[in-house]
C-alpha cells in the first residue's frame, strides 16, 4: 500500500440551528467553524480520509509540509509513520493541538486505508468491538430543549456556560427526572476562580451529574486541585490537550474521572489507543469531545469508543448544521441515544468533494458568546475578575 498523494480539503462549516450555550449570544461556530480533511491516496487506488482540528486553518498549512515525508511509504506502517511525523515536527517546539491535529488527520487516513485493505471496519483493528452501539449525549439549554431531546430518545444531556448555570441545571434535572444523565460544562474560562467553581460544584452535587466538565481552566492546576478536594462530583477534562504526554499528566494527576480527547487533535487512532490504555490502567472513563468537529472525526470517535472497554459516552451536537451530513458520502446512524458502529470496511465514509469545495474557508476564529459571563467578553482580557457571582452560583 504505497502512498502516492496527500490532498488537503479545508471548508467553512455552519452552526447548528440553535446553540445550547445559554444567554442570547449566538454560537461561536456561526462564524468560526472550519473543517479540515486529509485524503491520502495509494498506488493501489485506495483513498483514506482523516480530519484534523486544533485550529483547522493552521493545520491545513502544516499538512503540505508533511506530505513529502509520506510519499512512497507503506500505509500499513502506522506506528512508524506516526513517529516519523513527530520527529519531523520537533523543530517547531511542542506539538500542541496544531501538530497533534496534523498527525490526527494523516494517522486517521492511514488507519482508514489499512482497514479498507483488510476489508474490516476500523474498530476491528483497534481491538474489535466491545459494543455494537455507542451512547451519546446532546446539548440542551433549558428545561424545554431538555424535554425535547429526551422525547426523541436521547438518554444523556449537557448544559453549558456559567450564566445562571446552577439555576438552569436544576431546572433541567427537575424536568428530566432521575433516569436521564445530566452533564454540566463550565468551559473552564480563565476568569472563573477555583472558589467560584467549588461553589457551583457544591450547588450541583444533589443534581447527581454524570460529570462536571472543565470547572476551571486547564492551565489552573491549583484551581483544579481546589475543586477536586471540595466537590463530590466526577470531573472531566481533556478537550484542549493534544499530545500523549499531556494526557498522561492529566490521567496521572488524579484530578479527573473522565478523559475527553478531541479525536481531531489527539494524534489519530495510533495515539487514541494509547490514551485509552493510560486511562484504563487508572479506571478512568472516556468521553470524546466533539464541539466544532466535523463528520470524519466523529466516525473515528465511534470506532475508538466501540473498541475501548472504558468508553463512557460520546459528545454529539444534535441538531447540527445540515452540512455535516452533506460533506460525506455516508453518515452515522443515531437513534434512541445511541450511534450504530459502522460495519463497512475502513472508517466507513468518504468526502463529498463537491460539497466541501463549495464551502471555502473564510474565517476560523471567533470570540465565544453566550457561554461567557456578560460583561467580561466586552472587556476581553483572558484573566480578569468575573462579574455577578450570584448569577453564577445561585439557584
Ligand atoms: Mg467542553
Amino acid at each position: 500500500m504505497k502512498l502516492t498523494q496527500v490532498n488537503v480539503h479545508l471548508m467553512q462549516a455552519g452552526a447548528p440551528t440553535h446553540t445550547a450555550w445559554g444567554g442570547a449570544g449566538k454560537s461561536a461556530l456561526a462564524s468560526g467553524r472550519n473543517w479540515l480533511f486529509a485524503e491520502v491516496h495509494t498506488e493501489e487506488g485506495l483513498v483514506g480520509v482523516g480530519e484534523g482540528s486544533g485550529w483547522p486553518r493552521v493545520v491545513a498549512a502544516a499538512l503540505p509540509d508533511l506530505a513529502p515525508l509520506l510519499l512512497g511509504e507503506d500505509a500499513f506502517q502506522t506506528e512508524r509513520l506516526h513517529q516519523k511525523l513527530r520527529v519531523a515536527m520537533m523543530g517547531h517546539g511542542h506539538l500542541g493541538v496544531v501538530g497533534s491535529g496534523a498527525l490526527a488527520a494523516i494517522d486517521t487516513a492511514l488507519w482508514d486505508i489499512k482497514a479498507q485493505a483488510l476489508g474490516r471496519p476500523l474498530c476491528d483493528l483497534l481491538g474489535g468491538r466491545v459494543r455494537d452501539r455507542v451512547p451519546y449525549y446532546a446539548h440542551v439549554k433549558d428545561a424545554e430543549t431538555a424535554r425535547a431531546a429526551v422525547a426523541r430518545g436521547v438518554r444523556a444531556l449537557k448544559v453549558g456556560g456559567t450564566r445562571q448555570i446552577v439555576e438552569r441545571a436544576w431546572a433541567i434535572r427537575e424536568a428530566i427526572g432521575p433516569d436521564v444523565d445530566l452533564i454540566v460544562d463550565l468551559h473552564g474560562p480563565a476568569w472563573l476562580t477555583g472558589a467560584d467553581a467549588v461553589a457551583v460544584g457544591r450547588a450541583l452535587e444533589g443534581a447527581h451529574l454524570l460529570f462536571l466538565e472543565e470547572p476551571v481552566a486547564p492551565d489552573d492546576p491549583l484551581g483544579w486541585r481546589r475543586v477536586r478536594d471540595s466537590v463530590a462530583l466526577p470531573l472531566a477534562a481533556g478537550e484542549r490537550l493534544g499530545t500523549l504526554a499531556e494526557f498522561d499528566q492529566l490521567i496521572a494527576s488524579g484530578l479527573v474521572d473522565v478523559v475527553q480527547p478531541d479525536t481531531g487533535r489527539t494524534g489519530g487512532p495510533t495515539q487514541l489507543k494509547k490514551i485509552a490504555a493510560l486511562a484504563e490502567a487508572r479506571a478512568l472513563q472516556l468521553a470524546p469531545h466533539s464541539g466544532s468537529l466535523g463528520p470524519v472525526a466523529e466516525f473515528a470517535a465511534v470506532h475508538w469508543m466501540a473498541a475501548s472497554p472504558n468508553g463512557l459516552i460520546l459528545e454529539r451536537l444534535e441538531p447540527d448544521w445540515d452540512g455535516k451530513q452533506a460533506a460525506v458520502a455516508r453518515s452515522l446512524q443515531a437513534s434512541g441515544g445511541y450511534i450504530a458502529v459502522p460495519a463497512d470496511a475502513g472508517l466507513g465514509t468518504s468526502l463529498d468533494l463537491a460539497f466541501v469545495a463549495a464551502h471555502p474557508s473564510e474565517r476560523n476564529i471567533a470570540l465565544p458568546a453566550g457561554g461567557w459571563e456578560p460583561g467580561t467578553e466586552q472587556e476581553i482580557p483572558y484573566l480578569q475578575a468575573r462579574r455577578s457571582r450570584a448569577r453564577i452560583v445561585d439557584r
